[in-house]
């Protein structure tokens, strides 16, 4: 489990600073604090925040780059679980600080621990164990849901690697218990040419996940029933409407959409996909991007000689990853030249342990195929 250490200087002092004052200080203390500190800002963080970023990227990728600098200090502008993951892969040395404590991720919280415990006994007590099963987590999930994975032979991961790790997987056991997003498990396992019947849905609020014990013994895919509430609000018909009124627009969306809309759209893949897709796009071509806002604006910003549009155009912020803002970036950094770590997130040794070995497992197996 994380725990959080004491705050000192307080958000108040920041609350009411001007906007360009802020700016001013976050720059000053980071040059202050030179290559002590790193700040990881991930691609659906808002603009007046990753501005501040030395590094960006996905949530993994961030951990990874952090980890392999000398910085004391990772000031992580994500959510709760992207600091774990960056406290997990950093060294002994490194304090990773979440700027806003209440960042979490409305998906990773949809699974907590002691539900999963309870699914995996219950799975046990109608024999369903006695066939192998191997847990795999999103890499959205708690540190502490990593580990139990890392303890029960199963593995975290991403939404880039999740096809080479099914792969390697349904080969391997019987079944797969995957969790929190049931969409990202859906639409990788409907490649692998899985049925819908064969792909059972756990509620953690039921016994039995709301399923029988023949639908559990039968089915090859258990699916946590969590979601992302951001990529979850696309709907099939905003693609239909899309095609309406952009002709020879492609749709392009990420795998925790709905399986109906990855399956009207033309492409699905990461987040590095989305930006690779549209990096290497001709120019004049027009795409609707189905992912958070702030990062499609970035690539419509980026790239004006091609059209560019998000998939829902009243949609859709992250809202937990928006608390972290300025304010709570230039508090955190202020405090460090004071010498006050304030919001670190800190993962037990036990739970470190274990949900390492789930994520050196995804990598040496990704790193096979
Ligand atoms: S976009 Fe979705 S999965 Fe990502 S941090 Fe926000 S709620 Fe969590």
């Amino acid at each position: 489990m994380s725990t959080v250490l004491e705050t000192t200087r307080t958000i108040e002092d920041y609350l009411t600073m001007p906007d360009e004052e802020m700016h001013e200080r976050i720059e000053l203390a980071r040059k202050e604090l030179g290559p002590r500190v790193v700040i990881l800002g991930h691609h659906y963080q808002r603009d007046d925040v990753i501005r501040h970023a030395d590094l960006t990227g996905d949530s993994y990728q961030l951990s990874v780059m952090a980890s392999q600098t000398d910085a004391e200090y990772i000031v992580f502008c994500g959510v709760h679980f992207m600091a774990e993951s960056a406290d997990i892969l950093g060294k002994p040395s490194q304090h990773v600080i979440l700027p806003d404590l209440g960042a979490g991720c409305s998906m990773a919280d949809m699974a907590t621990i002691d539900q999963v415990e309870d699914a995996w006994e219950q799975l046990r007590d109608i024999g369903v164990l006695d066939s192998k099963v191997a847990p795999i987590t999103y890499m959205n999930s708690s540190a502490a849901i990593k580990a139990f994975c890392g303890r029960h032979e199963g593995v975290v991961c991403t939404s880039s690697n999740a096809v080479p790790l099914f792969d390697i997987y349904l080969k391997e056991f019987d079944k797969m218990f995957f969790f929190p997003d049931q969409h990202l498990g859906r639409n990788t396992g409907a490649k692998f040419g899985i049925p819908l019947d064969k792909m059972v849905l756990w509620n953690p609020h039921e016994d039995l996940g709301g399923n029988t014990p023949e639908q559990l013994r039968e089915a090859k895919l258990i699916l946590w029933r969590g979601h992302c509430s951001v990529h979850g609000r696309f709907k099939d018909w905003h693609v239909d409407k899309i095609r309406e009124q952009v002709p020879g627009v492609q749709v392009l969306v990420h795998p925790e959409c709905t399986r109906e809309v990855v399956e009207k759209s033309d492409l699905d893949g990461s987040t590095s996909y989305i930006i690779k897709t549209v990096e290497q796009s001709p120019s004049g071509s027009k795409w609707a991007i189905g992912t958070e806002v702030n990062l499609v604006s970035r690539l419509a910003k980026r790239f004006p000689d091609k059209e560019i549009h998000l998939l829902a155009p009243d949609l859709c912020m992250c809202a937990t990853m928006y608390r972290i803002a300025p304010q709570n970036l230039a508090r955190a950094i202020e405090n460090l030249l004071d010498g006050n770590v304030v919001n670190e997130i800190v993962v037990d040794n036990e739970t470190k342990h274990h949900a390492k070995v789930a994520l050196d497992r995804m990598i040496s197996l990704t790193e096979k195929k």
